[in-house]
């Protein structure tokens, strides 16, 4: 299974919503269809545990329901950690992420690649590039074809500016980023008008090219931040992210791909906020 074409944005939650029947990723699909929305992150973000029998299920209803699929690899993923047993552990949750999102035909994974630690962000980068090039080698000699995304972080502690993650995909075959906009304006405490989202769409087109415009991950979110970033999840509307100005943005920029939210704690609640705001521009 290969990630289809998206036509146009597609809107879900970051994991199962809170409104689905039972926990099982089996049961968010089916409420991601009941809600009108159009895709699900499938969250491993405490490990991968999920057997290859039931992603290949997972995969058929996905189809089935027309439900777009994503995935979000584990927390405990450091690709800059001074301990090289760490390191491998990264590298390997990275790849078991990649190989239960190929079976159940996810488009894209994500995750936060690593922590600057006392490293400058220049050695940062090149040990983080280093190691997902090694993963990216892998997965293609698997013939795995799920795009690697790490995602843009929000907190200085951590690796995953926007120009890091535009750079890591130019450098990287098979890398595309994440970008996550509520982590973004966490982060830089900007980013959060009309204008400057165009002007990150047009950072990515002018790096990336069209493609990646038309093969979006994105995250968003209400967020809550301080002097080091992100401090926590909300709902959109109790957040100052002007989540509808992003939304005319990426209309303007004709923007495909998924729209993941991460918003706390009603998840879907705001998925269909997003969904309907953008039908309605
Ligand atoms: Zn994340």
């Amino acid at each position: 299974m290969s990630s289809r074409k998206i036509g146009g944005l597609l809107f879900g939650t970051g994991g199962v919503p809170l409104s689905a029947e039972s926990r099982s990723t089996e049961a968010g699909i089916e409420r991601i269809a009941e809600l009108g929305l159009g895709c699900m992150e499938v969250e491993f973000v405490q490990g991968v545990k999920m057997s290859p029998e039931v992603a290949v299920s997972v995969g058929e209803l996905a189809a089935r329901k027309n439900v777009v699929l994503t995935a979000h690899g584990p927390y405990y993923v450091n690709l800059n950690a001074i301990e090289r047993q760490k390191v491998h552990m990264s590298k390997e949750r990275i790849l078991q992420t990649a190989r239960i999102a190929a079976l159940f035909g996810a488009r894209s994974i994500t995750f936060h690649a690593a922590f600057y630690l006392r490293s400058t962000p220049a050695e940062t980068y090149a040990a983080v590039k280093r190691h997902l090039q090694e993963v990216t080698n892998i997965l293609q000699k698997e013939g795995n074809k799920v795009t690697i995304s790490p995602e843009v972080t929000g907190r200085p502690s951590q690796f995953g500016t926007l120009d890091e993650l535009l750079q890591l995909s130019r450098d990287i075959e098979g890398v595309l980023p994440c970008i996550d906009f509520s982590h973004w304006h966490a982060r830089t405490r900007q980013a959060n008008s009309y204008q400057e989202f165009l002007n990150v769409l047009d950072q990515i087109e002018r790096k990336l090219g069209r493609k990646a415009l038309d093969n979006m991950h994105i995250h968003l979110s209400g967020i809550a931040y301080g002097k080091k970033g992100e401090i926590k999840h909300l709902m959109l509307p109790d957040s100052d992210f002007r989540y509808a100005e992003l939304l005319r943005a990426l209309k303007e920029r004709k923007a495909k791909g998924v729209v993941i939210c991460e918003s706390s704690p009603y998840l879907e609640q705001d998925a269909v906020l997003l969904q309907e705001t953008y039908r309605g521009l």
